[in-house]
């Protein structure tokens, strides 16, 4: 359920009518062929869109007005091949809602040293019309991302797809409904927040149902469609012993189908992207929904546990930003730790709702009893998680703004086979280490609630952040905790003064 097939970027260009037509064609015909080029090359997730050669006030505004109401506009990339004086842009850039990546390009690489005359000069001016652009965006506090370097250039293209994907999980913010079938866990700080504030920041609405509209929507499947489903499941799992054709818990897996079947029509009907559930509210429901939430992740739900609504809007987010890209996105908490010197290491999981998105292998569909609930033993998928690259993001309220966290972390093999661990896991090195990770982490007020991903990486994230215009913290390679102390206390400042009355 993650379509992004209609989405484009828009690629404008700069320039003024000082040159004469000749010039204006040339400019014309440059940009034009960076667009054909790019989306031949297929090295960019969105399509773009080459629009116009802008020269004047009225075109600029025009144009960022049609960007506003266009629906598959998700961004504008613009680009100064000459010299375009900025005044000219403030009114179209004062209105525009769209996000905007500057590219700081130019056509050709290299100086051609021996042909270079004035008419070439006149011709390629981006290393000072690219300047004056950003006078402006800066002079107008206008939040963007600037991508430096030759657009064939392998590095400059990856900077761009990033912020694209950025781009696109955020035009799908936009109107995202999301689903919390109970309230938050009671007494947990963490996990609440202002919903008013996030639709006014982030623009995705976020609405309670009593579990029982729930239970309603599970109890309409039908035997039929549960038996077609079990066949499904069957084919894409290897099944415990306990739940295959005739075993002692067949009902059980019969139940979870139920559950996940009716989980899903709930959320088709009411056109939402992601959503909440609660083990503390499960009147009706006979187990908890693990299995159903992990089978609905993986179809590009996001998802929070214990009511928690950022992290669910989070992971949908993330889930968007890494579509089609190897790796898999998945809601995750921090669990336990390895504290052994020169080894250490946190485990990841949770209850049940851990996403097979990032699988390593095919997961075990198994039942287990739960301590937490007081329900009937709940189906879950088990698996590891293949080693490689990893991210954790946080997204909290600290009361009047929001502040995302990201730690970038190193997915490692557990030290010895996991057993009796009945649920999926996955162990993970952050970014520094764990001690300076964890003591930043809990400095900066991050949640034991992550988005993880290890499709997704953190210049998508801060893209993204910017974009939403809010607060982003990196703990990382360079984290030192003195300094990170003090950017907590600077931002604290900024973050108030910037937002005045409208955090
Ligand atoms: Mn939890």
């Amino acid at each position: 359920m993650i379509h992004m097939e209609k989405n484009e970027v828009w690629f404008i260009t700069g320039s003024q009518h000082l040159y004469g037509e000749a010039t204006l064609a040339e400019v014309r015909k440059n940009a034009s062929a960076i667009v054909s080029e790019l989306n031949r090359q297929g090295a960019m997730p969105v399509m773009m869109v080459f629009k116009e050669v802008l020269t004047t006030r009225a075109a600029i505004t025009n144009l960022m007005l049609k960007a506003n109401s266009n629906k598959n506009c998700i961004g504008i990339i613009t680009w100064m091949h000459t010299f375009s004086p900025a005044k000219m842009w403030i009114n179209g850039i004062k209105q525009l809602k769209k996000p905007i990546l500057h590219l700081h390009t130019q056509f050709n690489r290299d100086i051609p040293w021996e042909s270079i005359d004035m008419d070439f000069m006149n011709l390629n001016q981006s290393a000072h019309g690219g300047r004056e652009y950003g006078f402006i965006l800066s002079r107008m506090r206008r939040d963007r991302k600037v991508v430096v370097g030759h657009w064939q250039d392998e590095a400059v293209q990856a900077r761009i797809s990033a912020w694209m994907r950025a781009a696109m999980a955020w035009h799908d913010w936009q109107g995202m409904r999301v689903a919390r079938f109970g309230d938050n866990m009671r007494e947990v700080a963490v996990t609440e927040g202002d919903k008013v504030q996030a639709e006014l920041k982030f623009g995705y609405s976020v609405s309670g149902y009593g579990v029982g509209d729930l239970v309603a929507s599970v109890n309409s499947v039908s035997d039929q469609q549960v038996k077609e489903h079990l066949a499904l499941l069957e084919k894409s799992f290897d099944l415990a012993p306990a739940i295959v054709q005739g075993g002692t818990h067949r009902s059980n897996l019969e139940e979870a189908a139920r559950i996940e079947l009716g989980m899903q029509s709930f959320l088709e009907e009411g056109g939402f992207k992601a959503f909440t559930t609660t083990f503390e509210d499960l009147h009706g429901l006979k187990q908890l929904p693990g299995h159903a939430v992990q089978r609905l992740m993986a179809a590009g739900y996001g998802f929070g546990a214990e009511g928690d609504w950022k992290t669910a809007a989070l992971v949908r987010a993330m889930k968007v930003m890494g579509h089609g890209l190897p790796g898999g996105t998945s809601f995750m908490e921090d669990y336990t730790y390895h504290l052994k010197p020169g080894g250490m290491k946190v485990l990841g999981a949770h209850m049940l709702e851990i996403c097979p998105s990032i699988a390593r292998d095919k997961p075990s569909m198994e039942v287990h009893e739960l301590g937490i609930g007081g329900k009937d033993d709940p189906l879950r998928l088990v698996f590891d998680v293949e080693k490689g690259p990893g991210l954790n993001a946080s997204l909290v309220d600290m009361g009047g703004r929001f502040r995302l966290i990201l730690n970038p972390c190193e997915v490692v093999e557990a030290d010895r086979p996991l057993p009796n661990l009945p649920v999926a896991r996955v162990l993970w090195v952050p970014e520094p280490d764990l001690p300076t990770a964890a003591e930043a982490w809990i400095h900066a007020g991050g949640a034991h609630h992550t988005g993880f991903s290890m499709s997704v990486n953190a210049e998508m994230m801060e893209d993204f952040a910017d974009i939403a215009g809010i607060e982003t913290l990196f703990i990382d390679k360079d984290t030192k905790i003195r300094t990170f102390k003090n950017e907590l206390r600077w931002n604290d400042l900024y973050y108030h003064l910037s937002g005045g009355l409208n955090h």
